[in-house]
């Protein structure tokens, strides 16, 4: 079996590429560092066309904080909806036996939401602090199911929840809060800060997925032969910004105290996934152990800040 991984320098990319590779899978990365751009469909017909993979994995997405998607939204929603398409277009005209395995961010859930169950998904609007990105979610799996009903091209789709972990960007405002906050604590700690300033209130609550159980659920998702319609990579279990922010703070040694900046946004009050279809589908999976995570995603960034 080949497979393309594209935007395979991305965080979840590079980490999904490795794995396969370590696995022993026939695979190729693509990515805009080696100069394909996938916002033009010539480049990515003449990839497909040259690969011939039997799964692409469409790591692909810009995104970042809500701060920054809000800033640029246009080009995160028009970039990402057009990758995206690109791929179908070329998938049609190349081989409609590719299959299509990509996630979905929990952002585009309803934005009133608090845990999230897959049968809610469309059923109201995404919050408006991530309007653009989860907006351009919900349009690609609006066409991987065109795509399907008329040419039978089939798909993966996965709801996944924030991501943290060694091999994200190190600039806190294209990262999600957990990353984000180990990087800027690791640089307060550094420069001899007093204080640590938490974004926001602190109040929000979020579910946190360790990158290796991401590319597990990727990896796992080729045994499926075709789901438009999403399944949480949940394990339903939150945690505030304020006392993920207290876990970094124990694993870096941070000492001085935390604050809050209320200027920034708080995004939506709670983003927990649901986990009765995952547990269902993979009832062998473990998840990775949250404060081995964040030691190793402070291990990480200790050596890059
Ligand atoms: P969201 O799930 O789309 O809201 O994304 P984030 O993970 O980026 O943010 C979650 C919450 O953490 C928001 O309330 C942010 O304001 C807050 N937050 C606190 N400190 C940070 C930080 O350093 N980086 C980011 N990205 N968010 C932070």
């Amino acid at each position: 079996m080949k497979i393309l991984v594209l935007g395979s320098t991305g965080f979840v990319g590079q980490n999904l590429y490795a794995r396969l590779l370590k696995d022993g899978c026939d695979v190729v990365g693509s990515s805009r560092s080696d100069g394909t751009d996938l916002l033009d469909y010539a480049q990515v017909k003449k990839l497909i066309e040259s690969v011939q993979p039997d799964v692409v994995y469409n790591m692909a997405t810009h995104g970042g904080s809500m701060m920054y998607v809000r800033e640029f939204a246009a080009d995160v929603y028009s970039d990402n909806v057009e990758m995206a398409l690109n791929v179908y277009k070329a998938i049609k005209e190349v081989n409609t036996r590719i299959k299509v395995i990509q996630p979905f961010s929990n952002c585009s859930y309803p934005g009133d939401s608090s845990v999230q169950h897959e049968e809610e998904w469309l059923n109201g609007q995404v919050h408006d602090s991530v309007f653009s990105f989860g907006n351009s979610k919900r349009a690609i799996y609006y066409f991987s199911q065109c795509y399907y009903n008329q040419y039978g091209i089939r798909t993966v789709n996965l709801l996944l929840p924030n991501t943290y972990g060694p091999g994200d960007s190190c600039d806190p405002k294209k990262t999600h809060a957990l990353n984000g906050m180990i990087i800027r604590m690791l640089t307060a700690k550094k420069s001899g800060d007093e204080k640590f300033v938490v974004w926001g209130t602190g109040s929000p609550i979020r579910e946190w997925a360790y990158i290796d159980d991401f590319v597990e659920a990727l990896v796992r998702a080729i045994e499926i032969d075709h789901m438009e319609y999403p399944i949480n990579v949940g394990q339903q279990k939150g945690y505030s910004i304020i006392d993920s922010a207290k876990m970094i703070k124990d694993t870096c040694g941070f000492k001085g105290p935390i604050e809050f900046d209320t200027k920034f946004p708080d995004g939506d009050p709670v983003k927990i996934l649901s986990s009765e279809k995952f547990s269902e589908l993979f009832q062998d999976f473990e998840f990775f152990d949250h404060k081995l995570g964040i030691l190793n995603t402070v291990e990480y960034y200790k050596e890059r800040i």
